[in-house]
């Protein structure tokens, strides 16, 4: 069967990507292994996503995932006071804290719902034909018109096709999940010498604690885990939020901001972090994906009806976006200035 569309990644971009072809008519499948998904950080969803959620018709959807509210932020950054910023005075709102595997599983859920094919299948490679594309997934050969890469950070397509991809500094976020009966409902950040640290509430009793460092002190770190723990307990706040035992599990990823050098091409398009991945910091990643995702359907469903410049706009829109996230990230590294002569903080402005 020849699809009109092959959505690689069924994260909260390719989710709606495939959802928004679909609901246009269009036949879609939607293809991940879902291997990493069990191991996926990124759990604070900002309230600023609720109106493009509605629009979407997607918030029924996220409720089904059972997310605990998040009503602020406590943050100890560029002082030593932990300040609140009450979401209340928001006016899109408070936020969530998600349980990631179930947040992506309804938003996949509701993709399929509106006719999207689902396959827990793994993109292998891919080959330009006629019509399109031969794309060699785990379970056999499917074609397709356009293929979205929607894999997150790894950009899979994106990199089979040679296109390279443009790291902001390094950063590498080296976290955790612990059972937590804290009632603290706003996450908290805070700035260290090496790095930050972000605690956040999760659902069923389960809490996230976070480091972010420079890559040379992860590899360190990850060696010799016990200073984890030694490094939480050094701090002001966040120590006094969760146990600073050493982790039972200790995990490491990629957390930089970074750009693929080109968003689309011949009959492929990027979205969500696949196309622009952001610092943690920013707390933007699940939106922009939300965000991206059905920008870049919208692309698409033109460029199928023959109108090749919603691609350009796209591509612009991307590019502003970006502009806007540099712009907002170096300002929030710029406001700490206590941990200037540290190698982490001297390489961030
Ligand atoms: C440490 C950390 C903390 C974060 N915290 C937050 C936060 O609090 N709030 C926030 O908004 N954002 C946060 N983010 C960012 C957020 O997690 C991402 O922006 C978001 O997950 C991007 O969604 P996506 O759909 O683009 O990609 P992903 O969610 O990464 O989904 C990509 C999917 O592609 C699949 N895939 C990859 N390769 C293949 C293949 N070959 N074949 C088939 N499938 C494949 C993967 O299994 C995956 O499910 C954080 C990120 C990090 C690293």
């Amino acid at each position: 069967m020849c699809f009109d569309v092959l959505v690689v990644g069924a994260g909260p971009a390719g989710a709606v990507c495939a959802r928004t072809l679909a609901l246009a008519g269009h036949r879609v499948l939607l293809v991940d292994d879902v291997r990493s998904s069990n191991r996926k950080v990124g759990e604070n969803l900002i309230g600023a996503a609720r109106p493009l959620l509605r629009d979407l018709g997607l918030l029924p959807w996220v409720e089904l995932s059972e997310p605990v509210t998040c009503s602020g932020t406590l943050s100890a950054w560029g002082e030593d006071v932990l300040r609140s910023n009450d979401f209340i005075r928001d006016p899109n709102g408070i936020g969530w804290c998600l349980d990631r595997p179930r947040f992506d599983s309804c938003l996949r859920e509701a993709a399929i719902a509106v006719g999207a094919q689902w396959r827990q299948v793994r993109l292998n490679a891919v080959q330009k034909d006629s019509a399109g594309w031969r794309a060699s997934l785990s379970d056999g050969v499917v074609s397709a018109r356009w293929i979205i890469d929607a894999s997150g950070r790894r950009s899979i397509l994106a990199r089979r096709l040679g296109v390279s991809r443009r790291q902001d500094s390094d950063l590498v976020a080296l976290y955790t999940w612990r059972q937590s009966q804290s009632q603290e409902t706003r996450t908290v950040v805070e700035s260290s010498p090496h790095g930050w640290w972000y605690t956040a509430t999760l659902p069923h009793e389960r809490q996230v604690v976070a480091l972010h460092v420079g890559a040379a002190d992860a590899s360190h770190i990850m060696r010799k885990q016990s200073e984890w723990s030694d490094l939480l307990a050094a701090t002001q706040h966040i120590r006094g939020k969760c146990e600073p035992a050493t982790p039972a599990s200790l995990f490491s990823t990629d957390a930089s901001g970074s750009s693929l050098d080109s968003w689309g091409g011949e009959r492929w398009l990027a979205v969500g972090d696949a196309a622009l991945a952001f610092d943690p910091l920013s707390s933007q990643g699940i939106f922009n994906a939300l965000y991206t995702g059905l920008r870049g359907a919208q692309a698409v469903i033109g460029a199928l009806a023959g109108r090749q410049q919603t691609l350009t706009k796209y591509s612009q829109q991307l590019m502003s976006i970006r502009e806007a996230y540099l712009h907002q990230v170096a300002h929030f590294y710029q406001a700490e200035q206590r941990w200037r002569g540290y190698p982490f903080w001297d390489s961030r402005g």
